[in-house]
């Protein structure tokens, strides 16, 4: 008891340092982890990067924020695209990471020892300064254990074949081999930069260099051969403590979120909403958005639809839509410019989720049980749309030319007819059993904090 009693005390002392990219899909679960371990009575630091500040709201007011120095600005994000702007992000934070690592060991004086270094897998810089300091690092990966098996996979294969079979369209619907039912397609290989960079980061995320362990936002139930593969390959604990928002729900919102629409849901029936939301960072067409609002006005069903500012090229907001559009939308469609997204899910009149398939997006939609409509834009999206109409069956993926009368087909497969309700009985099935693993006490992220407890045992 005394052993115990004395463990404890030194783990209050115990201070986790998070180091988060700076975009809301990946803020959300690593600021969710941090609320865990908090409960848990560690202390936590976050290091933010300067261009882009982790939500500071009172729901983090315990923890330390210290911000690194980037000299990298929004703008360079819009022309150098995702993937290469995290490239450079990790070149130029390697040093400033150190000596903010330094300074805050020489300040901790031992009265608040580092337990580890909690990293995202994109902000792969953060491994040489947990090195330097000998501290034990944990890699974070915020995608799903089925995209970091393809980014495994990819890195280890012949690069210019790869490349030749990735642009010939007689491949595109065949089975990637080693890696079904995934086809070369789905691979997470799309958009956001040259190929070489895509190849680049794609090792450098998989290499988990001297890690302690890998910790992933996923469950067993959701992707168990995946998640044992990793283990076999990784030759460090993979712990999936996921999904976090079930575990460890923590607003982190980076931008304002319009409530109005809630009240908005309490005036339609129930089940019969389909929610509109392309996540953070997807950029629509013009056309796709009228297509997109003809096929619903179509389909009859009530729709809530999520328009990020900026989300439509030149464009502030829907400025630039034409007048038929409004039109459209205001015949049953509401359109707000963020939404509280998993209060939304959780609303009885939502029957389905037309989503970009981000991670986050598609585990809140496992997680409340709510069938989706896919229209993955880039990256690990395909991954997970592939999966929600494949592997879970749950899904309606939507390939190809956007037209209205897929988009009316879809949301009547989803919100009308007896297919959507089987899918929805599988969701509902597959929420029970999240929420099971989630919250049981032997739960992986229960596993990863006992491990964190004991000493030298990371
Ligand atoms: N989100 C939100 N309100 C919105 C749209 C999205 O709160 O109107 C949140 C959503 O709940 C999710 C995150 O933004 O946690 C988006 O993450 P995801 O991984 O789905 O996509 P990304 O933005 O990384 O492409």
């Amino acid at each position: 008891w005394l052993e115990r009693l004395a463990m404890e005390e030194k783990l209050v002392k115990k201070r986790i340092v998070l180091v988060p990219v700076p975009a809301q899909g990946h803020v959300t679960p690593i600021m969710q982890l941090g609320n865990a371990l908090h409960l848990k009575g560690f202390s936590i630091t976050v290091v933010q990067t300067q261009n882009n500040r982790v939500s500071h709201s009172k729901d983090f007011s315990d923890f330390q924020f210290l911000t690194i120095p980037d000299s990298l600005t929004e703008s360079d994000l819009k022309s150098l695209g995702p993937l290469m702007f995290m490239i450079k992000l990790n070149q130029i934070c390697e040093a400033s990471f150190k000596q903010c690592l330094g300074q805050l060991l020489k300040e901790q004086s031992n009265v608040d020892d580092i337990a580890c270094v909690v990293y995202d897998e994109y902000m792969y810089f953060s491994e040489a300064a947990a090195k330097e300091f000998q501290l034990p690092s944990v890699v974070f990966s915020t995608t799903n254990a089925t995209a970091f098996v393809c980014r495994s996979v990819i890195a280890k294969v012949n690069a210019e074949k790869f490349l030749i079979d990735m642009k010939d369209p007689e491949m595109q619907d065949q089975v990637f081999p080693g890696l079904d039912p995934l086809r070369y397609k789905d691979l997470p290989t799309s958009a956001f930069g040259p190929v070489e960079s895509i190849l680049k980061i794609y090792s450098e995320t998989v290499n988990v260099r001297s890690a302690s362990a890998v910790i992933i936002n996923s469950a067993s139930c959701l992707e168990s051969s995946s998640l044992a593969w990793l283990q076999q390959e990784l030759h460090v604990p993979v712990y999936p403590i996921g999904p976090l928002h079930i575990a460890a729900s923590a607003p982190s919102s980076l931008l304002e979120e319009d409530r109005s629409c809630i009240e908005w849901l309490k005036k339609q029936k129930p089940s019969s909403v389909i929610y509109i939301s392309l996540g953070s960072l997807a950029l629509m067409e013009t056309k796709d958005m009228l297509e997109m609002a003809q096929g619903l006005s179509n389909s009859n069903q009530p729709f809530l639809w999520v328009i990020r500012p900026g989300s439509i090229p030149a464009s502030e907001w829907t400025e630039s839509l034409p007048e038929e559009f409004d039109k459209l939308v205001s015949e049953r469609g509401y359109i707000v410019k963020w939404a509280p997204q998993m209060e939304v899910l959780k609303h009885p009149a939502v029957g389905g989720f037309w989503s970009h398939c981000g991670w986050n997006s598609t585990l809140e939609s496992l997680g409340e049980g709510v069938p989706m409509i896919c229209r993955p834009f880039s990256g690990d999206q395909r991954v997970n749309a592939r999966y929600l109409e494949n592997v879970w069956r749950i899904g309606v993926q939507l390939e190809g030319k956007l037209e209205k009368g897929i988009v009316e087909r879809a949301v009547k497969r989803l919100i009308v007819d007896e297919e959507g309700a089987e899918m929805r009985k599988r969701a509902i099935d597959l929420k029970e059993k999240l929420e099971t693993s989630a919250r049981s006490g032997g739960s992986s992220l229960e596993d990863f904090i006992d491990s964190l407890k004991m000493e030298n045992s990371i």
